[in-house]
């Protein structure tokens, strides 16, 4: 039988539905990572978009799920080749964000999590307004950043201080963001973020299945 037009593919128990990108930004340390993980194992219809970086793995990291590990020249080249939603450079390393996966699994109905800072939120504001809900995660205080910060042990001293005098630039921009969460504890935060993605799934504009499903309830 073929599967009525206003019912998901991928799940024909919903109504066909547009994706949408969502973006967690934050300064280093506040969180984010741990509420993207959390929001990945607990929602099939998510998916993170895996960004392009020519930083270093850190210890754990593997290629392929949590960057794409490159060297400069080949993103320089896809640079050229228009192949980014968007990129920025961030302590002093380049990250990107590919397009090819996203465009086409927003069609389908595929949610997309983004782990990017604020100059990649713009830009991909600029150019998908509709399908973007972007979310900001700030620590309760400076001071717990620090201590989190300290605690993840990954980086050098040099790199922590680093990241400290950034987190406050990047807090500044709290402002280009839908919503802002405070974490002062990971699964209120966690519960917070999941909240805003179902009410924004529920969108009109996004259930592009209504107009058939509505017509049909009235016939
Ligand atoms: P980290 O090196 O700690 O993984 O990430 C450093 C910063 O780069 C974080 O603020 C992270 O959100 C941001 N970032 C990661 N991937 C991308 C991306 O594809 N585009 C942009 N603009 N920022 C990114």
């Amino acid at each position: 039988m073929d599967t009525p037009h206003n019912v998901s593919l991928t799940n024909p128990n919903k109504l066909k539905r547009r994706g949408l990108l969502f973006v967690l930004s934050s300064p280093s340390g506040a969180g984010k990572s741990t509420i993207a993980q959390m929001l990945l194992k607990s929602d099939p219809e998510m998916k993170l978009s895996v960004s392009y970086t020519t930083r270093a793995p850190r210890r754990g990291e593997v290629d392929g799920k949590h960057y794409h590990f490159t060297d400069e020249a080949t993103f320089r080249q896809m640079i050229e080749d228009d192949a980014f939603m968007e990129w920025a450079v961030v302590f002093d390393n380049y990250y990107g964000t590919p397009k090819a996966q996203v465009r086409a699994g927003l069609k389908e109905g595929e949610d997309y999590l983004f782990d990017i800072d604020w100059q990649g939120t713009q830009q991909l504001y600029q150019r998908n307004e509709t399908d973007v809900v972007r979310v900001f995660i700030l620590p309760p205080s400076m001071e717990e950043l620090d201590a989190r910060l300290r605690k993840r042990a990954t980086d050098s001293e040099e790199v922590i201080e680093a990241r400290m005098a950034r987190s406050k630039a990047e807090i500044s921009h709290w402002d280009g963001y839908d919503y802002v969460v405070i974490n002062d504890d990971v699964d209120r935060c966690f519960n917070r973020v999941r909240e805003i993605l179902h009410a924004e799934r529920v969108r009109r504009s996004r259930q592009t299945g209504l107009v058939d499903f509505v017509r049909d309830l009235m016939t």
